[in-house]
């Protein structure tokens, strides 16, 4: 059995512990910062063996050092993101296999937010860490990657086990429900998930992890293949990466 913890950082950050009952191997998934983290490792008597980074970006990556000085641990992240990466003990590309413990967590390429941004998918433990791939209601912003390579990166992550557990890196729901509403204001699964967002951000709660099946029904950016999508963008005979692209840059200037 597994557990999972999200632990949150900074301003709008979420690190995830990742705990394997059977041998007590502990992996952290991103670091933007490490009290928060040792903080919860502490709360549960939790011993850090593993962490691992999905980009490089500063605010996954920063809270490294410290937390390292304080819970060694093996490092792991992408072979193609090493150069500016922290220093890695073992370099992954889609396909191998990270094991924590006696939990084996396949990893993705989901190039599009950065490129070389993995994924990681815990079948054992019904999640998978997205970060700023696959986000709650939205996807992250394309700093690196083409609209193809994001299609691409959430076409594929679509194909896991709707009850997958979406472990994604910011609480920006609420502020990607507004622009979710847009494209699809007649939804009804969106506007359920509306209210639930702003009934759990009013109670303090995190609205991360969600559920594939949630994003599937609800998530703009993964529905771009949907024709009720295509024609609420009036783009009906576009390809699904089109379309896709129409929505990410109709965001960006949301
Ligand atoms: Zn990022
Ligand atoms: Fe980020």
């Amino acid at each position: 059995m597994a557990q999972i913890v999200t632990v949150p950082c900074l301003k709008d950050n979420y690190a995830f512990l990742l705990h394997d009952e059977t041998t007590g191997a502990t992996a952290c998934i991103d670091v933007p910062e490490a009290a928060p983290i040792l903080a919860a490792l502490d709360q549960r008597g939790w011993i850090l063996s593993d962490v691992i980074l999905t980009h490089h970006h500063w605010d996954h990556v920063d809270g490294l050092t410290d937390l390292l000085a304080a819970a060694p641990a093996r490092v792991w992240g992408a072979a193609a993101d090493a150069h500016r990466l922290p220093p890695l003990d073992h370099a992954v590309a889609e396909g191998d296999v990270v094991p924590i413990g006696a939990l084996s967590g396949e990893v993705l390429d989901v190039s599009g937010h950065t490129v070389g941004h993995i994924a990681l998918y815990f079948a054992d433990a019904g999640a998978v860490f997205t970060a700023d791939s696959l986000m709650a209601l939205g996807c992250g912003r394309l700093f690196e990657g083409s609209t193809d390579q994001m299609w691409a990166s959430l076409s594929k992550l679509a194909t896991l086990p709707p009850e997958t557990l979406v472990c994604s890196g910011h609480e920006y729901t609420a502020s990607n429900a507004k622009f979710a509403i847009t494209i699809e204001p007649a939804n009804p699964d969106l506007i359920s998930r509306i209210e639930a967002i702003d009934a759990a951000r009013a109670a303090g709660q995190a609205t991360v992890p969600s559920t594939l099946a949630t994003e599937l029904a609800t998530n703009p950016f993964l529905r771009a293949n949907l024709s009720v999508v295509k024609t609420a963008m009036d783009m009906q005979d576009a390809s699904d990466a089109q379309v896709f692209a129409a929505i990410r840059a109709r965001k960006d200037t949301f």
